[in-house]
């Protein structure tokens, strides 16, 4: 049953607060500082209370996970309205928190359910951002990964005693999985996502690696990657302001994730994290929201990492209701830079001559031998603290830009490609009618496929590629995107193969790199050699490769199929030997 709560506005702009009830409010235990993390079925009941007790909070059911159960959303309003489209026209920004991505990583799941409890029950006054801010949060996000918990997943932590593992049914990493959407769990978040487009995203971890002061450690999205304004709002503004205050207001300081010029060696410099969009922050940069990683550090104590994550959650809360309206307007803004520009980056590399001061505080590191194994180990000395302003290189150059086309058109084939495309809202056109259509297809001429398979897919890297403009035969129900919307990040790294996360890179496209149409070699030699009595240009550029490359003159196949190249193409190409997806210029 829910109890209906009077909210009442003293005078606008000023405490908000909740009216009583003559209910008590729900009993939640929260365990974390007795070192343990709730469970999925304790995380879910505990949220199931909340909204029934208190009007401005509502668990729903978005989506399923890859074990059938469901995946659920928590809203926190403070005029109970939970539908997006009108909490945004009512000028309130949507915060998203996810949890539990990686299971064995559980400090935000209890740190979620602690801050939802404290804004609903006007804690310190917790509720005053409920004015200009509503909170969307995913209790648990890998629920495969939850219900398999043991003491022994996600080793070295100072506690909890018990969590859950990393990958989840499909033994899949989902935070690899948000662009190419294998799992039904990405394919869940994709909707929610989208449903409630979300002006700031969070994605609570766990770290492990170099040992140092802070317990908390972030993973803000490239600043270069938003569009200029949104960036740097974000970089010098959000960013900036999360690190000054998590370190002068908490006892817990706040580092970039720590990721070293020399490993191990902070000392060297410390650099920006290059989120790639198959992470959780790159997929909610390619659609202009503002995002956050947080890994708090694996040494520190379980219920210091829960408090910091809580802090950082609520000054990031604090922060979106003071900055509502500036954020709101930068955003709308770069959806329309995004909408309409024409060049994207796809790719970036560090630039190693551009940094920023940052004042760390570590540990010394030191070499120790291993009395289990006798090798020679790092350890950090705790006895040993040092702090000094270290360069943090967190500026990146673009390493592979292109310039879009005004469409992409997709044959129906794949279907694949086409159900994800349309998951992460992209508008598309299907052809009327069979068509003869004048594109700019890609030619791959070379790459490399991963040995092994990686979060169950074969890997395509380092692709040559040639274009050339054809007439090619294309039929009804094909589909045609336009690069003039709201998710063209998405449509252009998903589509451009030489993306890092395209669906080319994650091998959604390996059928055409088999071979198609070939030569036989029991008739093509007459055929060959009719060919070069007839041309003698060809002729002299075959005897003068031969005479000029050892390898092809001992090559006979290279030479038939040199000559099978040297064949007047078709004026219409039909065969499957280039990538599939081609490239519109006109309208
Ligand atoms: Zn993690």
């Amino acid at each position: 049953m829910k109890t209906l709560f009077a909210l009442a506005l003293i005078m606008s702009g000023a405490v908000v607060f909740f009216g009583c009830s003559t209910a008590t409010p729900p009993d939640i235990n929260l365990r974390y500082d007795q070192n343990q993390s709730f469970d999925y079925y304790e995380t879910i009941d505990a949220y199931q209370k909340l909204s029934d007790y208190y009007s401005e909070a509502s668990l729903i059911e978005m989506g399923i996970s890859d074990t059938g159960k469901p995946l659920h959303l928590f809203m926190i309003s403070g005029n109970s309205d939970f539908d997006p489209v009108s909490i945004k026209a009512k000028g309130k920004t949507i915060i998203l928190i996810m949890n539990g991505i990686h299971a064995g990583e559980p400090v935000g799941i209890d740190a979620s359910i602690q801050y939802a409890i404290d804004v609903l029950d006007n804690r310190d006054g917790a509720a005053n951002v409920l004015e200009n801010t509503v909170l969307a949060i995913i209790p648990v996000y890998n629920i495969d990964g939850s219900l398999n918990r043991s003491p022994y997943f996600r080793m070295n932590q100072d506690g909890p005693e018990v969590k859950g593992s990393r990958r989840n049914a499909l033994n899949i990493d989902l935070n690899r999985d948000f662009v190419k959407q294998d799992s039904r769990a990405s394919k869940s978040f994709a909707s929610l996502f989208h449903y409630l487009d979300p002006d700031i995203f969070i994605d609570t971890h766990t770290t492990n690696g170099a040992d140092h002061q802070f317990t908390m450690t972030l993973i803000p999205t490239l600043y270069q990657k938003l569009p200029p304004a949104m960036g740097e709002f974000f970089h010098k503004e959000m960013v900036a302001t999360m690190y000054e205050r998590m370190n002068s207001e908490t006892p817990w300081g706040m580092c970039p994730y720590v990721q070293t010029i020399r490993r191990g060696d902070v000392r060297s410099g410390l650099t920006g994290f290059n989120d790639h969009p198959y992470f959780s922050s790159g997929y909610a940069a390619l659609f202009n929201t503002f995002p956050f990683i947080t890994e708090t550090l694996v040494y520190k104590p379980f219920p210091d990492r829960v408090r910091s994550t809580i802090d950082f959650i609520r000054m990031l809360t604090e922060f979106s209701s003071e900055n509502n309206e500036q954020i709101r307007t930068l955003r709308a803004d770069a959806k329309q830079y995004t909408k309409h520009t024409r060049e994207f980056v796809l790719d970036w590399s560090l630039d190693r001559s551009r940094h920023e001061p940052f004042y760390f505080r570590g540990y010394e590191m030191e070499e120790s031998l291993s009395p289990v194994t006798g090798r020679t180990i790092n350890i950090f000395n705790h006895d040993k603290p040092w702090e000094d302003t270290v360069a943090f290189y967190n500026y990146y150059l673009p390493s592979l830009k292109v310039e879009a086309p005004t469409a992409y058109i997709i044959p129906q084939a794949w279907d694949d490609v086409i159900n994800r495309m349309e998951l992460n809202g992209v508008k598309m056109n299907r052809l009327q009618q069979d068509s003869i259509i004048e594109v700019e297809i890609i030619f791959i001429d070379s790459f490399q496929a991963s040995q092994r398979p990686n979060q169950g897919r074969q890997l395509i890297s380092q692709a040559t590629t040639r274009t050339r403009m054809v007439k090619r035969q294309f039929y009804q129900g094909d589909v045609i995107i336009y690069v003039n919307q709201d998710s063209n990040n998405y449509i252009v790294h998903m589509l451009e193969p030489l993306a890092p996360a395209s669906f080319f890179s994650w091998g959604f496209f390996n059928s055409t790199l088999e071979d198609g149409e070939w030569f036989s070699l029991y008739s093509f030699e007459n055929l060959a050699y009719e060919m070069l009595m007839n041309n003698p240009a060809l002729l002299e550029t075959f005897e003068n490769m031969k005479a000029s490359d050892h390898d092809f003159a001992n090559d006979p196949l290279a030479q038939l199929q040199f000559l099978y190249d040297q064949l007047p193409q078709s004026d219409v190409v039909t065969s499957a030997d280039f990538y599939p997806v081609s490239r519109i210029y006109h309208p």
